[in-house]
C-alpha cells in the first residue's frame, strides 16, 4: 500500500513529504495506521548526521515513538487484531541471544529499531516487524501514548535503575537533571512510584523550572542553586541525568551521597570525568541507562490510563515536520511534539 512519509535524503537538509510503499504484513507482521509519532531528540540527532548505526542508510523515515490503529495483520499475529489501538515498543531485539531471553531487548547487538535501522512513523503507515512489539492503548489517546514508546519507557528503565538506592533511605532526595522531553515523564513517575521522596530538578531554562515544579519537583534550580539547596537537604542517593555532557555529569557527581548512583541517560556529550578519590572512597556508582523493557512500556501505559502520568504535547501535522524539528532544535517546546499525519 502507499503512505505519504517525510523522507530524510540528505543531512541537515528539509525532508520531502512522498509516497513510499508499505509491505504487506506476513506471519507475525503489523501494519499501523500512524496516529501520533513523537519527535525526538535522538531525530534531531539523526538529521544533523550525528548519530549514525551501523546499518543506517538514506533516505530513511524517522520516528520511533509510534502508536496508531491496527489496519492489516499477518496469518499468524496473536492477540492483536484490525481496530485494536496500540503502542509501538521501540527496540525489536532477534529474541534469540541471551540479552533478548531476559527482555532485555535494548541491549540486542542485532536490534531492529523503526527510525533508526529501518523505517519510522513519520508516515501515514507503518509497518510493523512482529506483534510482540505492540502494547494495547484502551483508555487514552494515540498521540498521548506514542511518547510513551520512548521518553516514557526510558524514564522507567532508568527509574528502574535507580530505585535499589533511593529505597536505602526513607526520606531519599533524588536529582533529576535537564527538563525536556524525558524529564516530564521521570518527574512524574518518581512522584507516583515513591513516597516520602524530595525531587530536585536542574536547568538552566526558567520556562522549563516552572514546568518541573508543576510536574511535582519540590525544588527547580540552576546547577549553581543546585549546591546551596543539597547541603540544606543533604546529599541525594540516586541522580538521574537526561543531559550527559562533561561538565553535567562532573557537577552532578558532588551531589551525591554514598553509595548512591548516577544514573546516565542523556547523551548530548562525548567523554565524561569523575574524581577518582570521592568516587572510590564514597563507593559512588555510575550506571548507563539505554531505553527500557517491554514491561517498562506496559507500565507507563498503565500509569498514564490510570492518570497517575500525562503527557504534555504540542501537536503537528506531517507538512510541518520541518518546522516542528526546527522549534525542538531552538529549544522552543515544552513537553513533546507530536506529529499526527
Ligand atoms: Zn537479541
Amino acid at each position: 500500500m502507499k503512505s505519504r512519509a517525510a523522507l530524510l535524503k540528505e543531512f541537515n537538509k528539509p525532508m520531502p513529504i512522498e509516497d513510499v510503499e508499505i509491505r504487506e504484513p506476513k506471519g507475525e507482521e503489523v501494519v499501523i495506521k500512524i496516529e501520533g509519532a513523537g519527535i525526538c531528540r535522538t531525530d534531531l540527532r539523526i538529521w544533523k548526521g550525528l548519530e549514525a548505526r551501523p546499518t543506517f542508510k538514506l533516505p530513511i523515515i524517522l520516528g520511533h515513538e509510534n502508536a496508531g490503529k491496527v489496519v492489516n495483520v499477518g496469518d499468524n499475529v496473536k492477540g492483536i487484531s484490525v481496530g485494536d489501538r496500540v503502542v509501538v515498543y521501540a527496540t525489536w531485539g532477534d529474541l534469540t541471544c541471551r540479552y533478548c531471553r531476559e527482555g532485555k531487548y535494548s541491549l540486542c547487538k542485532n536490534q531492529v529499531i523503526p527510525g533508526q535501522t529501518i523505517n519510522g512513523g513519520f508516515s501515514e503507515y507503518m509497518w510493523v516487524q512482529s506483534y510482540r512489539w505492540l502494547v494495547k492503548i484502551n483508555n487514552m489517546s494515540p498521540e498521548e501514548a506514542a511518547p510513551l514508546a520512548d521518553a516514557g519507557t526510558t524514564s522507567m528503565g532508568a527509574i528502574r535503575q535507580a530505585l535499589p538506592f533511593i529505597n536505602k533511605f526513607v526520606n531519599p532526595v533524588v536529582i533529576v537533571n535537564g527538563i525536556g522531553g524525558l524529564a516530564v515523564y521521570t518527574i512524574q513517575i518518581l512522584r507516583a512510584l515513591v513516597n516520602n521522596l524530595t525531587i530536585v530538578a536542574i536547568s538552566r531554562s526558567e520556562k522549563h523550572r516552572e514546568l518541573a515544579l508543576k510536574l511535582g519537583a519540590d525544588y527547580a534550580v540552576n546547577m549553581k542553586e543546585a549546591e546551596g539547596i543539597l547541603s540544606k537537604l543533604g546529599e541525594a542517593s540516586a541522580v538521574i541525568d537526561l543531559v550527559g555532557t562533561e561538565e553535567s555529569v562532573y557537577n552532578l557527581s558532588k551531589f551525591l551521597a554514598q553509595d548512591g548512583a548516577l544514573i546516565l541517560v542523556g547523551l548530548e556529550g562525548k567523554k565524561i570525568c569523575l574524581d577518582t578519590f570521592d568516587t572510590v572512597v564514597w563507593n559512588r556508582k555510575l550506571l548507563g541507562s539505554n531505553y527500557g523493557t517491554l514491561n517498562d512500556l506496559e507500565d507507563v501505559v498503565k500509569l498514564a490510563e490510570e492518570k497517575r502520568i500525562r503527557s504534555f504535547i504540542v501537536k503537528r501535522n506531517l507538512e510541518e515536520i520541518n518546522e516542528a524539528f526546527k522549534d525542538l532544535d531552538e529549544g522552543k517546546i515544552e513537553g513533546r511534539e507530536v506529529i499526527i499525519p
